[in-house]
């Protein structure tokens, strides 16, 4: 039988969290504030709930994962995003990241293919009292045209190449952060800044995500 940790060792593992993130180059101080204040253990569940705190990424519902932490921060912080920018995000997933958006930015909307997974992360939405997340069951890559434009987008599954539709999107100024490459291969991490003239490419890191499927899944 497994014991409840103790307040200590919580801290503990929580100052170990914070201080890999920092190593892996995540030094943004509103991205580590947001990332101490979201507990990444309600996002997890079952079996993997305990690896919570390392920088691992882990299983979730419909055979998808939740990223590792510290490309959660390094994709939190390229995004940049202020207190009045609209962000969306595909790829709800366990609703994690879209939670550490909601905490530096007005409004966060989060689309995913897999209805139950939208369902499950809205109730932690709920339960954490993060009303400024809208998420909707949809296929992300065509973006939300209902909502745009938007000030920043990102993207936490991998597509050969940006979505056409989500640049078109994208407002003025606004940033998109996103991987792009075969699925089976090593991906690129991307920052896409759109201009009045065109966009802007800007190559991060190598990361590996699952891809970006078209359509809605069954489930
Ligand atoms: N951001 C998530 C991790 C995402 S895993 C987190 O913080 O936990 C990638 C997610 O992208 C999966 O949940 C998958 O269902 C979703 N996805 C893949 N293709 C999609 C599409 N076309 N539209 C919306 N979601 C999609």
């Amino acid at each position: 039988m497994s014991e409840e940790p103790s307040q200590e060792d919580l801290a503990e593992r929580k100052m170990r969290f914070l201080f890999a993130l920092r190593s892996k180059g995540v030094t943004d101080a509103r991205t580590l504030s947001a990332m101490e204040e979201i507990d990444r253990g309600r996002f997890v569940r079952g079996l993997f709930a305990d690896r919570a705190y390392e920088d691992m990424p882990l299983p979730i519902a419909c055979g998808q994962t939740i990223s590792q932490p510290s490309v959660v921060g390094l994709m939190t912080q390229a995004l940049q995003a202020g207190p009045r920018d609209t962000v969306l995000e595909i790829g709800t997933g366990s609703g994690y990241q879209a939670a550490i958006l909601s905490q530096l930015a007005r409004r966060v909307y989060t689309v995913d293919r897999h209805r139950r997974l939208v369902r499950e992360a809205e109730a932690v939405f709920t339960v954490l009292a993060l009303p400024n997340i809208v998420a909707i069951a949809g296929d992300g890559s065509r973006g939300l045209p209902d909502q745009a434009p938007f000030d920043r987008i990102i993207v936490t599954a991998a597509a050969e190449d940006p979505p056409g539709p989500l640049l078109a999107q994208l407002k003025i100024g606004g940033i998109m952060v996103l991987p792009v490459g075969q699925s089976d291969t090593v991906q690129s991490l991307i920052r896409v800044r759109r201009l009045e003239t065109g966009f802007d490419y800007e190559e991060l890191r190598p990361v590996r995500f699952v891809p970006l499927v078209e359509g809605m899944a069954s489930d």
